[in-house]
């Protein structure tokens, strides 16, 4: 993990920011840390060394973003075109912003920001339920191709859930305080934070447990060098599971007989000749979308007809034909909608499957 802190400097936001380690170190050396100023480093993914290449190789990713500030700060109105402009000429790196003031986001993104630069991550910092309440509407709301929560400091019990089930969050991380005035963190909001990942099937990070720490009914003073291996050593991360590949998964499914029995006829074949497989391909995402995707899908479980489509077929074929089903064959929980990762996994797995039929 590297840093680029290409400025310098903060005004206080919300409850988190109370004992904000930057404002920590800078007392130690006499800084004004409301001042926001252009560091040395302001063009560091342009930097090049003596021998001409970037300071930053592209195995450095991912690089975060404004550690001793925040992205999106009103000071650095004027500067951040600037940092939109290194962030796209370096594409080979990939880029996290963490920010508190999300919604100054929108008035701030480059005119060709489109859905999002594919190599930057907004990471959003709530650090209880009203800034979860504030900030995470906007961030589902907001183009950005990565987007992510960080609780940290984490101050209390979180519900993050309603937002997880839009399949738009791709990781949460939770940490406690750090420092001298530390305010407590307990355990419990963080195995809650957990479940709720784990029910959404989104990724989870305990990154370090904070100075003052609560677990079982008992508060442990946590020594810095100490919170971030304490928090590993927990081992709750949590990696959504990974599906089997399609060839795979099409032989377990060809193990059932009502599965096995469905097949494309004439018809169909005729069909995707005519319409080609790219553009059957994107009538499959487009029904899983519609049709499967959703948190609550529209008349589930008689959504999918028997005939009418090839892909209709191949969705039966593939126990993709509604939510019980995906339940049962690929544990995906029902009332929460389907992830970009996993509709693209059930888009291929629905073509490798129509390409298997129609093979002479
Ligand atoms: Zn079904």
């Amino acid at each position: 993990m590297k840093v680029w802190n290409p400025f310098h400097g903060c005004k206080k936001f919300s409850a988190g920011c109370l004992h904000c380690y930057m404002y920590r170190i800078d007392e130690a050396v006499g800084r004004d840390s409301t001042q926001v100023v252009k560091t040395g480093d302001f063009a560091l993914p342009l930097k090049k060394n003596r021998q001409g290449a970037y300071k930053l190789s592209s195995s450095d990713s991912p690089v975060y973003t404004c550690l001793s500030s925040d992205f999106f700060v009103e000071e650095a109105d004027a500067w951040r075109g600037e940092l939109w402009e290194m962030m796209k000429i370096r594409s080979d790196l990939s880029f996290v912003i963490i920010t508190k003031r999300i919604h100054r986001a929108f008035s701030a993104l480059p005119p060709d920001w489109g859905e999002g630069y594919p190599n930057v991550a907004i990471t959003v910092t709530c650090e209880n339920q009203q800034a979860a309440d504030e900030r995470l509407p906007l961030l589902l709301q907001l183009p950005c191709v990565h987007k992510e929560i960080t609780h940290e400091p984490m101050l209390g019990p979180i519900v993050i859930e309603p937002y997880l089930r839009e399949g738009k969050i791709e990781c949460v991380s939770c940490g406690g305080e750090s420092g001298p005035d530390a305010r407590l963190c307990d355990y419990d909001w963080i195995l809650s934070t957990r479940e709720q990942c784990m029910r959404a099937g989104v990724a989870f990070v305990f990154r370090q447990t904070g100075a003052n720490f609560k677990k079982g009914g008992r508060c442990y003073q946590i020594p810095r060098s100490e919170q971030h291996r304490q928090a590993q050593k927990a081992g709750i991360d949590f990696t959504p599971p990974i599906f089997p590949d399609p060839e795979e998964q099409l032989r377990r499914l060809s193990r059932s007989a009502f599965r096995s029995r469905f097949r494309l006829g004439e018809k169909e074949r005729q069909y995707i000749a005519v319409k080609g497989l790219p553009a059957i391909r994107q009538h499959a995402s487009d029904f899983l979308s519609a049709r499967l995707a959703p948190a609550e899908p529209l008349h589930d479980g008689s959504q999918t007809p028997m005939k009418g489509h090839p892909v209709f077929i191949a969705q039966h074929a593939c126990a993709c034909c509604c939510r019980g089903c995906l339940q049962k064959w690929y544990g995906i929980p029902k009332g929460r909608a389907l992830s970009p990762g996993e509709l693209a996994y059930l888009t291929d797995l629905l073509m490798c499957w129509i390409s298997g039929q129609i093979k002479p």
